[in-house]
């Protein structure tokens, strides 16, 4: 595995490769098997696969943890290495960001709604630093994790209107044995916390069991999630459709429930795809 560190550098190396295919994941690192699951996808479907590791600061909110932000390069190395990673990208801010940049706005309605609308501006920073990867390494496939839907979503919308040549492809949450999803961000929870948490995808496998049996309305099904989230203080949980519009009515094969809370003081997100 060839690690690099300076932009320049990676962009030269890359240049050798001009009919293999390229699967690119970002990630801020900590890596768990939610990443891991990625990675491997990408080996198995790529001829190179290339993972960033960057802690982007301009998609944190002032107050947020940033500077808390859980690191832990040494391993992340190893785990990319064994995961059959060809290529790791470690960039320092200043491999990326530059003076007096130009904007970058995310959508004004679908970014700044649900995760847009508690972390306002998090989305220009995700989407400025995601089209600097991707252009740095111009990949066939990119890889995303649905546990970040909005994003994924967002991320998609982008490609679209920006008329890039890149196929993102959508992967599946990966959740633990008491099916908290993985996020580098459960490292802060104690180990009450982590019982506390649970409450989240209970309350999501409470939604499907609903709509299983037949209730489809958005509202009763929101009523009954909030039931559910004990011990967590919601922040938002909400019903769209595939293109973040809201639903009064579940529409099968086209819906994500979406939940946000704090448990303690970490703040975590959790969805499911009907
Ligand atoms: P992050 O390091 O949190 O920025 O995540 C990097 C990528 O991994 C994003 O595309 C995430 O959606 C994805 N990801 C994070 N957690 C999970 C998970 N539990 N299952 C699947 N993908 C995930």
């Amino acid at each position: 595995m060839k690690i690099f560190t300076k932009t320049n550098k990676l962009i030269q190396y890359l240049s050798q490769y001009k009919s293999e295919s390229i699967g690119f994941v970002p990630t801020m690192g900590a890596l768990h098997n939610g990443h891991i699951s990625l990675i491997k996808r990408s080996v198995e479907e790529n001829d190179i696969t290339i993972v960033s590791i960057f802690v982007n600061p301009t998609q944190f909110l002032e107050g947020e943890d940033l500077d808390k932000y859980p690191k832990k390069i040494e391993a992340d190395k190893k785990v990319c290495s064994f995961a059959g990673v060809d290529i790791l990208f470690i960039p320092t801010k200043e491999e990326i960001y530059f003076e007096d940049e130009l904007s970058f706005i995310a959508p004004k309605t679908k970014g700044f709604i649900l995760e847009g609308y508690h972390r306002p501006g998090h989305f220009n920073g995700v989407l400025q630093v995601v089209l600097k990867l991707l252009n740095i390494t111009k990949p066939t496939n990119a890889y995303f994790g649905k546990k970040d839907a909005q994003q994924l979503y967002l991320v998609k919308k982008m490609i679209k209107e920006l008329f890039l040549n890149i196929n993102i492809v959508e992967c599946e949450i990966v959740r633990d044995e008491s099916a908290l999803a993985l996020s580098s961000r459960n490292e802060y929870l104690t180990s009450a916390e982590k019982e506390r948490a649970k409450s989240i995808p209970n309350s999501l496998k409470k939604a499907t069991e609903l709509i299983s049996k037949g209730e489809l309305s958005s509202v009763k099904i929101k009523k009954e999630i909030a039931k559910t989230l004990i011990e967590v203080k919601v922040e938002y949980i909400e019903i769209v459709d595939r293109d973040f519009n809201k639903l009064e009515q579940i529409e099968l094969g086209n819906t994500i429930i979406l939940v946000a809370a704090y448990v303690g003081t970490t703040r975590l997100i959790d969805n499911i795809w009907i």
